[in-house]
């Protein structure tokens, strides 16, 4: 579409050209069953299996650790409702308090059942460290689970140290690497962590599909019942151009990886830039370690949800923080848990540039944006 600047890419991307390539065989010709026995069956079994080998090198995993999911919300349900089940009703959860949605409601479900969750606080960079871990794990602690990297201001956690803290308390631990994934490297085993939930939208992918990393070993009931596919653990035919473009986008994603954030910063620090230059009042949210391109940024005493709205008359896309938010106009958890400051809270706005941007796309938005605030 002619003359859109699209820069919502956390809320989501815009399909790889590759990866919408590798989809349409498996729609159009080869659209079998991945569940028969004929060989048209076992040609899209082969395609998902290959996409699973994919994937697993992308993340250092191996490929029987991968299970296909619908996407994040999916992947974070399952990871934590299968853990929490299977363990006793004295054990608890651990998460932060900057989590998506899809973690925080999972918890609010299970707290209906009698399970106990436990939030680490964050600091004013959106950073959970292993202190603020600390008071909260115990050892009836079953599965801590803290996020890659935070949707709203980007801050990304250190996962492996928290991972170590919840391993040393016998507790499992699960990491929603959705924003994160295919926009740093993550390597699994390097990290040591249990379990990760990927989302294929968010890394220039197909919407509506994704993954559930499990750490060969982990005990966890399966998502749902039904047929035996993945390995009885995740019923139901499979989504198989999905999840081999999905590979795609992966693969092309972590090959891009370097190049990608190096434009990326460039269109981060030239807004930045622009805006300092100009003297406006605004405070950039989140830490010195942010995923790339997710910028959050809090104008004093502005409205957020009108600057969207004005940008958008320009045809500019921008939010005032998580998609899914966007209906609820309550001020959010995580500038909440941050203590974004009382003047600057409600101006806030989330840009997030994707590797597709451009610089002329990026001072268009500078100065319409200069305009609205000034
Ligand atoms: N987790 C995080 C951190 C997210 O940002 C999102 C989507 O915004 C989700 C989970 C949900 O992913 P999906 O849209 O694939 O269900």
């Amino acid at each position: 579409m002619d003359n859109i600047i699209y820069l919502d890419n956390a809320a989501t991307t815009q399909i790889d050209e590759d990866a919408y390539k590798a989809m349409i065989p498996w729609l159009t010709t080869f659209y079998g069953n991945a569940s028969q026995k004929y060989f048209f069956g076992q040609k899209a079994h082969k395609a998902i299996e290959t996409a699973r080998e994919k994937i697993a090198k992308c993340i250092n995993a191996n490929p029987n650790e991968i299970y296909y999911t619908s996407g994040g919300t999916e992947s974070d349900n399952w990871a934590l409702k299968g853990i929490a089940l299977k363990s006793n009703l004295n054990k608890n959860i651990v998460v932060s308090n900057i989590e998506h949605h899809a973690i925080l409601n999972s918890c609010n479900f299970l707290k209906q059942l009698n399970y106990k969750v436990l939030y680490a606080d964050v600091d004013s960079c959106g950073t959970i460290n292993t202190n603020s871990l600390l008071k909260v794990l115990n050892d009836k602690t079953c599965l801590t689970s803290i996020m890659f990297a935070n949707n709203e201001i980007g801050t990304i956690e250190p996962i492996k140290e928290l991972c170590k803290e919840a391993h040393d308390k016998g507790s499992l631990f699960h990491t929603d690497a959705v924003q994160a994934l295919g926009h740093v490297p993550i390597d699994v085993k390097d990290l040591n962590i249990d379990m990760l939930s990927a989302s294929s939208h968010k890394f220039n992918g197909p919407k509506g599909v994704g993954f559930l990393y499990i750490k060969d070993g982990v005990d966890i009931l399966p998502f749902n019942n039904g047929g035996a596919q993945e390995k009885n653990m995740r019923a139901g035919t499979e989504n198989v151009a999905s999840i081999v473009a999905m590979s795609v986008a992966l693969e092309n994603n972590i090959k891009g990886l370097n190049n990608n954030r190096k434009h990326i910063l460039e269109l981060e620090n030239y807004l930045i830039g622009f805006l300092k230059d100009k003297n406006v009042d605004f405070i950039r949210n989140g830490s010195n370690n942010t995923l790339p391109g997710v910028i959050s940024l809090s104008f004093k005493n502005q409205d957020g949800e009108s600057i969207m709205h004005r940008l958008d008359l320009k045809k500019i896309c921008i939010s005032t923080g998580a998609a899914c938010d966007s209906i609820n106009t309550q001020v959010s958890h995580v500038l909440n848990a941050i203590h974004a400051p009382s003047d600057y809270i409600k101006g806030t706005i989330r840009i997030s540039i994707g590797k597709n941007n451009t610089l002329d796309e990026i001072k268009r938005l500078s100065i319409e944006l200069l305009k609205i605030v000034q």
